[in-house]
């Protein structure tokens, strides 16, 4: 027998190095109407590394143990930024403490008792909110704030550590883009008719400056996981169709929301990947706009 357009187009996406999870998928991905990409490890290559290591004056740290204990902390986690402050670490020769009472927020960060003392590493935007107004502390935190926009005006991710609460530090963590990022927004335009939204839970600076560089105009930052579902549900209320590609476990819920869920393979996380609806498996994200092609010419076969 011949097979069935829907299932031949599910074997043609695998030889793209895509796994689309069944045929009603298959046929969905024809159906998108809009995109939304996430940033960090969907457009960036989500390798992100340590390039600089600025512990505050206040906090009588030097460089190595300031990135000693945000590795120790953040070591249990399976966050891209986390892998790359642990990596830097071990570069450098430093022996990590155990991080106890981890906890983990998605889009936010990490704490944990390291050498008997809270912890916190994360997005300073969201770490200084909880920031005490307490005149000295006010002062190390505005110091810290203005190191991380520093930062983040050159592209960086800025990640703030705080100790006992009160800032202690700031890294600066820098991703480059994928080699095809910019080809495949500009297919995704092309096939929808309209540039995909940029959904990411980074700084607003970076991710203002990458979207430029690859013709993305929406740019949404600073969302939280739920931020990210919402502004799926946006697109969904303007009668849209959304294709949501994401790699982290703060995607997870925006993927479940899409019309349609992709997630990225290779760096991508467990939960990521079991909610998404289609995996890129060979971690390119040009495969993208080719499996919406492939189901729009099925769907015609089909009918
Ligand atoms: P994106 O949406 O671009 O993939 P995430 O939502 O994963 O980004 O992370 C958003 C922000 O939250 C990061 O830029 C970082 O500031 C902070 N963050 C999240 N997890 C961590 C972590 N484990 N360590 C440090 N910072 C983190
Ligand atoms: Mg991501």
């Amino acid at each position: 027998a011949t097979m069935p357009p829907l299932l031949s187009a599910i074997a043609n996406a695998g030889r793209h190095g895509v796994l689309v999870k069944s045929a009603v998928v298959m046929e969905r991905l024809g159906q998108v109407d809009a995109v939304a990409l996430d940033k960090t490890g969907t457009l960036t290559e989500g390798v992100p590394r340590v390039a600089d290591v600025r512990p505050l004056p206040s906090s009588c740290l030097g460089e190595r143990e300031l990135l000693r204990l945000a590795a120790s902390a953040e070591h249990p986690s399976e966050h891209p930024l986390a892998r790359a402050i642990v990596d830097a670490a071990r570069e450098r020769g430093l022996s990590l403490s155990p991080a106890e009472d981890f906890e983990s927020t998605p889009g936010v960060g990490v704490t944990a008792i390291v050498d008997g003392r809270p912890v916190a590493v994360g997005a300073p935007g969201r770490l200084l909110d909880g920031a005490t107004d307490a005149t000295a502390a006010h002062a190390t935190a505005a110091h810290a704030a203005a190191i991380a926009a520093e930062l983040e005006e050159g592209g960086r991710t800025a990640v703030l550590v705080e100790v006992d609460g009160i800032p202690v530090g700031v890294l600066g963590l820098a991703d480059r883009l994928r080699p095809d990022a910019a080809a495949t927004v500009a297919s995704l335009t092309a096939l929808t008719g309209a540039a995909p939204a940029l959904l990411t839970g980074d700084n607003p600076r970076a991710a203002a400056r990458l979207a430029s560089e690859v013709g993305i105009g929406d740019v949404r930052a600073g969302l939280l996981p739920q931020d990210k579902v919402s502004a799926v549900k946006e697109f969904e209320g303007a009668g849209r169709k959304v294709l949501v590609v994401g790699d982290g476990v703060n995607d997870a819920p925006a993927l479940a929301a899409a019309h349609t869920g992709v997630a990225m393979g290779r760096a991508g996380s467990d939960l990521a990947l079991e909610t998404a609806d289609a995996v890129i498996v060979r971690d390119e994200l040009a495969t993208v706009p080719a499996v919406i092609a492939l189901s729009r010419r099925a769907r015609r076969l089909v009918v």
